[in-house]
């Protein structure tokens, strides 16, 4: 790769990652002292597949409301413009704690009978969700729990 650019995923080579996976991308520190973390949550083999958009529209309005039920401290869960994943930001929330949260929070949406908001006065697009999509993709997913912190091919890198 060439430059280091502003991104932090610009900067990650995504030929070397193994999906799925989860990954700290970011961290920042506040005025306040508090620590923001961003987490890089990969559903999909970078360039090889992707989340239908369907899936990935309901499994970000599923998570968004249902891991609120377990901490005040997720500030964002938004989809990835590569349809590959998402990214979570928590507040001070760390590695072992979110991945836990993660769990929890897709074994709800597993659960859930509903995609919440999925209609013209409380989303952009109401028309462009799948439950049984997104439970069949967060299925596969949670079925890759063990890999979850494997984040590279070269498990040394
Ligand atoms: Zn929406």
């Amino acid at each position: 790769m060439g430059m280091r650019m502003n991104v932090e995923s610009f900067n990650l080579d995504h030929r070397a990652v193994v999906a799925p996976y989860v990954r700290v991308a970011d961290r920042k520190q506040l005025p306040g002292g508090d620590t923001l973390i961003k987490y890089d949550v990969r559903f999909k083999q970078p360039n090889r597949e992707h989340l239908e958009m369907p899936a990935i529209h309901s499994i970000e309005h599923l998570t968004a409301e249902l891991m609120r039920n377990h901490t005040e401290l997720l500030v964002d869960f938004s989809p990835m413009g590569c349809q590959t994943g998402f990214y979570a930001i928590m507040l001070g929330v760390e590695l072992d704690e979110f991945l836990a949260l993660l769990e929890t929070s897709f074994r709800d949406l597993l659960a859930a009978e509903a995609v919440p908001a999925a209609n013209e006065e409380q989303c952009g697009w109401g028309e462009n969700h799948s439950l049984a999509a997104a439970k069949r993709e967060v299925q596969a997913f949670l079925d890759a729990r063990d890999a979850w912190q494997q984040v590279f091919a070269d498990a040394t890198a």
